[in-house]
């Protein structure tokens, strides 16, 4: 039998009516034949307004007794969905976290979860009743109650779904009958906007909602303003393989599949953008380019729970390299705090920190398309603004610019990728492939296989997974140095190259001192030659003085994984194995899937080695 999980949010059970009808659909699934779990949240702004009746008694409550308090919110919520559930015919229980099994760290008011037992569920879904579930709770080893952090009930609804699916697959693959009727477990997420759109249309009026997207695109996009679903609900998607539908709960109208990626998604160049208005960049400058120094700038900064968001770190010359990165604006002041000592003992210089914005965008086609970044670039450019960092990831290219010319930015790009028209993915079917529909929801044999033994591993169900390490030894690099910081110079230098048919692989752009910036970026290396003299001829139209050099004894090495940006510690990890092995990293990019580094040539085997022990794959 298929299960479906549906998770309604705040406000879609704000009132008695919306709770109506949310049950109402509950019961509709039910009667199409299908066994129901519904997640709930707090109703409208109950969290909000718990959270203001803690501050009127106290300025830091315990975070114990924090979550005692939050978690009521959900429960109220559970218990109304019950009665009308039951109202109208149909048989319905409810639970908490606790009473479901949802065991969780101790971290309170931002705990993870470690299991989830399905027994209790099952056994009220086999007895022919809806399930209703608190989210956004759970309970750590000493029975206290814990919350998931805000906006959590969307990692609850994945998380259950995920566990049904892993408890069904392990009793499909030991019961050993290949004739075993495949259970499919799929989520539902409804909520007060109809899907995901390729910007947020508040900003952006143009925007479109897209139909399809997967999961990494979504991962990439939910970090940032696309901020419809908690990331790490889509981390636990892509883990254990459950799709899901993000559908606004007052409407019937096909929302947006969040799915596996499909063939047709290779086509898509950019699906969506996105800006995220609440980092400042922080920049060091006079770093010492020696191995391990990365690794004591982003250890100390794990170390306090600090999560990094951009990093980037270019080539550097004189031995010196420059690092800039980005973290919430929250957590500024600890981030000095904790680099002023360690900047002051390496001699670095922690340059003001800067109000910006971040502007990406993201799509699958990225990997495989040319021109994209210059495209980019140019659109910024023709509305004179300036890009103050530039990262790319595997299917990301993020941009930082003045916060004051987000808006402007996201208008632009969003604009010059024709993101407001119908195209693949949003207006348009991806023809026969179009990733949900046609596959088998739970994949049988090896993959089924895979995916449990994977699982198994971890000791937590939210552990970060890596799935791969990988070394390309086929790239070679230019570092541009010296470029004047005005609009446009960027673009100026991916006209050229992109007009060539040459792919940039890895762009890193820092602001290396008062109006001037560093740029490098990786090219083939059987197109190094042709790539450098396309840029020497840009440069020397742009400043004489400036300097464009090529280096083809690189190598660049990738981690990809789930949960790279909830989790603080992987750069340090990565970075912690390279220095023990003392490999110098030259560049460094970070992205919601992926970080990459480039190293030496000579070493990049050592360093693939290191990194696979280091991440056990
Ligand atoms: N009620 C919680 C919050 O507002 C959880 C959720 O809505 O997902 O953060
Ligand atoms: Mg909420």
């Amino acid at each position: 039998m298929s299960v479906v999980v549906q998770k309604f949010g705040g406000s879609s059970v704000a009132n008695a009516e919306r709770v109506k009808a949310a049950a109402r659909r509950a019961i509709r699934a039910k009667q199409a034949g299908k066994q129901v779990v519904v997640v709930v949240s707090a109703r409208g702004d109950t969290t909000d307004d718990l959270i203001e009746l803690a501050r009127e008694i106290s300025e830091h409550p315990p975070a114990r007794e924090m979550d005692m308090l939050l978690a009521t919110g959900e429960q109220i919520s559970i218990a109304l969905m019950a009665m009308a559930i039951n109202e109208l015919g149909e048989q319905a229980i409810s639970f908490t976290g606790v009473q479901i099994g949802i065991r969780t760290d101790s971290t309170h008011t931002k705990a993870r979860i470690r299991e989830i037992s399905t027994e209790r569920m099952r056994q009220a879904l086999d007895e022919g009743r809806i399930v209703i579930v608190a989210g956004f709770q759970g309970v750590d080893e000493k029975y206290d109650i814990t919350t998931l952090g805000r906006g959590g009930s969307d990692t609850t609804a994945v998380a259950l779904a995920a566990a049904l699916k892993l408890a069904s697959t392990k009793a499909t693959l030991f019961s050993g009958d290949a004739n075993n009727v495949r259970e499919t477990v799929e989520c539902e997420i409804y909520t007060d906007v109809d899907g995901i759109y390729s910007t947020d249309p508040r900003l952006v009026p143009e925007a479109r909602k897209i139909d399809s997207i997967s999961y990494d695109e979504m991962l990439e996009l939910a970090s940032m303003g696309a901020g419809v679903m908690h990331s790490r609900s889509i981390e636990f998607a892509k883990k254990y393989d459950v799709p899901i539908m993000v559908r606004s709960s007052f409407s019937d109208a096909e929302g947006t599949w969040i799915v596996p990626e499909a063939a047709w998604m290779k086509d898509v160049v950019v699906c969506g953008a996105a800006i995220a208005k609440d980092e400042v960049r922080i920049f060091l400058d006079s770093v010492p380019d020696q191995p391990g120094t990365s690794h004591r700038i982003f250890a100390a900064i794990a170390e306090k729970n600090i999560a990094v968001d951009m990093i980037a770190q270019s080539a550097g010359s004189g031995g010196k390299a420059a690092i800039g990165f980005t973290v919430l604006r929250n957590d500024l002041n600890l981030t000095l705090a904790t680099l002023k000592p360690l900047a002051d003992e390496l001699g670095a210089i922690i340059r003001p920190a800067e109000d910006v914005s971040k502007v990406s965008i993201v799509g699958t086609g990225m990997r495989t398309h040319t021109g994209v970044a210059e495209k980019m670039f140019a659109a910024l450019a023709a509305e004179a603004i300036n890009i103050r960092m530039i990262t790319t990831g595997d299917i990301k290219i993020s941009v930082l610019v003045d916060r004051n010319d987000g808006g402007k930015a996201l208008k632009a790009v969003h604009h010059a990728f024709g993101l407001q028209t119908p195209r693949l993915g949003a207006g348009v079917s991806g023809g026969s492939d179009t990733g949900f529909k046609d596959r088998p929801l739970l994949r049988g044999g090896d993959a089924a296989h895979d995916l449990a033994v994977a699982t198994q591993r971890l000791s937590g169900m939210e552990d970060i997974v890596i799935s791969g390490v990988q070394l390309n030894n086929d790239y070679g690099r230019i570092t541009v140095s010296d470029l004047p910081d005005v609009p446009g110079n960027c673009s100026k230098v991916f006209q050229a190259v992109a007009t060539s048919g040459i792919m940039v692989d890895t762009i890193v752009q820092n602001l290396t001192g008062p109006n001037r910036a560093e740029l490098s970026f990786t090219v083939p290396r059987s197109d190094l030659r042709r790539a450098l003299i396309r840029t020497q001829d840009v440069i020397r139209e742009i400043n004489p003085q400036g300097k464009a050099a090529g280096e083809s004894d690189i190598a660049v090495l990738y981690v990809y994984g789930v949960g790279m940006r909830t989790h603080t510690g992987v750069a340090r990890k990565m970075f912690g194995a390279l220095a023990e092995k003392g490999i110098n990293i030259t560049m460094i990019t970070t992205s919601e899937v992926c970080v990459s580094v480039v190293v030496e040539s000579a070493r990049g085997n050592d360093a693939l080695d290191c990194l696979k022990k280091a991440f056990s794959v």
